[in-house]
């Protein structure tokens, strides 16, 4: 996803904070990433500043190799690496609310695997829905092209040994608090809009090549 290494950069949205209106308002958005990503890109970057030896890891590297951290580190970096990882998949897999469906490659996996792009929807929803606290749900791919609906919670990434994340929902009410209070179910249905399909297919497609190679 990224290669590069400390000190971590925070990244700027891909859009106007106004661009994903009416489903996330401009406060709730800035709130979540200048504030929110923010610390976690600050705090992950604290760690490291003790660890020159884990300098020169990427981040994939970094929460690839958890157990292999220095011990002091270890929650730290699973923490804060992790929410800088998911984050940045987060804000990058969105877009304006404008019509967009999944199309070719992803769309066929999606139809195979679940039934239909509705009947996706409906699990991926159920899974947004029902995570218990603070976490995440996500859509990834196995190495052979399957994809599967999976739940994390806190900032745990899916394992990246085994999974390429595709897109993932943010359910920590940090994402949805100040305008739909304990509404996550609303918040939920309104992320389905602002799915980058393009993206998210061009993801699909990069593991498939992967793959192959
Ligand atoms: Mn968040």
């Amino acid at each position: 996803m990224r290669e590069e290494t400390y000190p971590f950069v925070m990244r700027p949205l891909p859009y106007e904070y106004d661009a994903l209106m009416p489903v996330l308002d401009v406060e709730t958005l800035t709130f979540h990433h200048d504030k929110h990503y923010k610390t976690y890109v600050d705090q992950l970057n604290n760690v490291l500043a003790d660890y020159p030896e884990l300098q020169k890891m990427s981040l994939k590297e970094l929460l690839m190799n958890l157990d292999r951290l220095p011990a002091a580190a270890q929650t730290s970096v699973r923490n804060n690496g992790g929410g800088v990882y998911n984050h940045e998949l987060y804000f990058d897999g969105m877009k304006s609310p404008v019509g967009q469906m999944p199309v070719g490659a992803l769309e066929e996996a999606l139809v195979r695997d679940f039934g239909s792009v509705n009947q996706w929807k409906e699990q991926m929803k159920q899974a947004a829905v029902s995570k218990f606290g603070s976490g995440w749900a996500w859509l990834v791919t196995d190495g052979n092209g399957k994809l599967f609906i999976q739940q994390t919670s806190n900032q745990d990434v899916p394992d990246l040994e085994v999974y390429t994340p595709l897109l993932t929902v943010d359910v920590w009410e940090h994402a949805y608090y100040l305008q739909y209070q304990n509404r996550r179910a609303d918040y939920v249905e309104g992320w389905f809009d602002l799915i980058n399909w393009k993206k998210a297919g061009r993801r699909y497609e990069e593991a498939l090549q992967k793959k192959e190679a």
